[in-house]
């Protein structure tokens, strides 16, 4: 079985997650459930990244130790998961024993071989974002990222030698054409980052000590770049000396799925850890935009932020995940709101999908008992309708392949709205009274086959509704591989009254 191995990135574990942030793990659910269907041997990694300075600083504000703020941080993050069924192989944790130890051995190899340095930094730091600048990065004085004021501050640290890898980072970006996804992220990595020379990256810090600590040099705490970002690799069991069976397998990763505002650290930092490693690089990283609310990002100081669990009570769960997951283009901004997510159910979940099933299976039982035969009647009208059924299973897995899944449920909707359209073209009531059993038996299975098409297309981005809809159908015939040719459904199976799938919100 061919393995598949996919990825988040690891949630910071300051605080609550906004559905700004969960948007990357439904994303990567969705195609980690594709590719399951697809008969992959799938993998799939999220987590917490639970170390820093700002970790330290609420553990302080609440009054608990840090691991006790990591705990139940990391207990939510995997709760709202949970809720959101996210299907994920393996939550891990970056203040794990094992993981730290692992840390410590990388850094220890990446000093003894040189790549690794010990200097002098000086800059312009700021707390909340736990980051040095030079002068000329900084705003008006403030912090560049946040707009905070930045205090100067000299400490010794270490080095990683990015310099020693920029020309094999290249020479692996330009080989490998699916290296950097989408396209327009990797020339901007290229233009803006690399090709203007990468100074090296100081990978520790000593102005706190939640982390893993330098093995030979104890005031110092390994940061983030290092820590966090092998997090892809530790958790296979990885280590220096030891490669793993399940790294064996699954390493590297096949897909790696990043938000755009950590996109760099994952183009740069990430590959070349991996380069003085000697180990193999990830096979697509794949950098998304963001889920904003009123043309900005959601923060808590703009008091824009909403929450998943809360979204989810609200409008309910599949409900959510089709929202945010249809809604996010590749190259620009997904915008959110409440006002959005209940026209978007309206439109196409209420009045388009759920309004196709149950009418359907209303005229199914009304006619026929529910009893459905398979006659192979079709004229043009039917013929030109099955045409164009067929042709969404391949749209839908050339879309899902370039990680383009607001266009794969788009496609999978519009062939709901084919459906409709069959419909009302070929009158099903009007057969009906002019008792051409016949003909409707066959529109009505040509269209009952469509939705057990349908049902399993939806099956990694609505789990739920998909299971619903092939109950109802009754169908035996559920393999992925069944949808690419028209016919499959069973002659003489029998619907079942089903419950009204979406409800219109007024
Ligand atoms: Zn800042």
């Amino acid at each position: 079985m061919e393995k598949y191995y996919i990825t988040t990135a690891i949630v910071y574990a300051s605080g609550k997650p906004h559905i700004g942030n969960v948007y990357e793990v439904v994303l990567a659910d969705s195609i980690a459930r594709y590719k399951r269907l697809k008969g992959f041997d799938v993998y799939f990694q999220t987590g917490t990244d639970e170390h820093g300075e700002k970790v330290h600083i609420k553990a302080q504000e609440n009054n608990v130790t840090e691991q006790d703020y990591v705990d139940n941080i990391s207990k939510i993050v995997r709760e709202n998961y949970d809720m959101l069924n996210i299907s994920y192989d393996s939550f891990v944790r970056t203040s794990d024993i094992k993981h730290k130890e692992i840390v410590s051995n990388i850094f220890q190899k990446l000093y003894d071989k040189g790549d690794i340095y010990k200097d002098v930094y000086e800059g312009w730091y700021c707390i909340p974002c736990e980051s040095f600048y030079t002068d000329l990065q900084l705003i008006d004085g403030k912090c560049p990222d946040c707009g905070r004021n930045v205090e100067k501050k000299k400490e010794e640290s270490y080095f990683l030698k990015l310099s020693n890898y920029t020309d094999k980072l290249l020479d692996y970006i330009e080989k490998n054409p699916l290296f950097l996804q989408p396209d327009f992220r990797k020339t901007e990595i290229i233009n803006n980052f690399i090709k203007p020379g990468l100074q090296d990256l100081c990978v520790t810090r000593s102005s706190f000590d939640w982390g893993v600590k330098v093995p030979f040099d104890k005031n110092n705490v390994i940061y983030v770049w290092i820590d966090a970002l092998s997090n892809y690799i530790t958790f296979l069991d990885y280590d220096i000396n030891n490669k793993s069976e399940k790294f064996n397998k699954y390493w590297p990763a096949d897909l790696q799925i990043i938000g755009k505002d950590i996109y760099r650290f994952h183009a740069i930092y990430w590959p070349i850890l991996l380069l003085a490693l000697e180990e193999e690089l990830p096979k697509t990283i794949f950098g998304h935009q963001w889920l904003i609310s009123d043309k900005e990002k959601m923060s808590k100081s703009r008091g824009n932020v909403l929450y998943a669990d809360e979204l989810v009570n609200d409008f309910g769960l599949d409900q959510i995940r089709y929202y945010i997951l249809s809604s996010m283009p590749i190259t620009s901004d997904g915008l959110i709101s409440k006002e959005l997510i209940k026209e978007k159910i309206n439109s196409d979940l209420a009045n388009t999908l759920g309004n196709l099933i149950n009418r359907t299976i209303a005229m199914s039982l009304k006619y026929f008992d529910g009893i459905v035969k398979k006659t192979e009647k079709n004229d043009e009208i039917d013929n030109k309708f099955i045409e164009e059924v067929s042709k969404t299973p391949k749209k839908v897995d050339e879309a899902i392949e370039k990680t383009n899944i607001s266009l794969a449920l788009s496609n999978i909707i519009d062939l709901a709205r084919i459906c409709n359209k069959y419909i009302d073209d070929t009158t099903p009531w009007i057969l009906a009274k002019d008792e051409n059993y016949d003909k409707l038996n066959n529109v009505l299975y040509n269209i009952i086959e469509s939705i057990r098409i349908i049902g399993i297309l939806l099956k990694p981005f609505l789990p739920d509704t998909s299971n619903k809809i092939i109950n109802s159908i009754n169908t035996k015939i559920i393999s992925y591989d069944s949808i690419y040719k028209f016919g499959n459904l069973e002659n003489n199976i029998t619907v079942e009254k089903i419950d009204i799938l979406f409800t219109r919100i007024e």
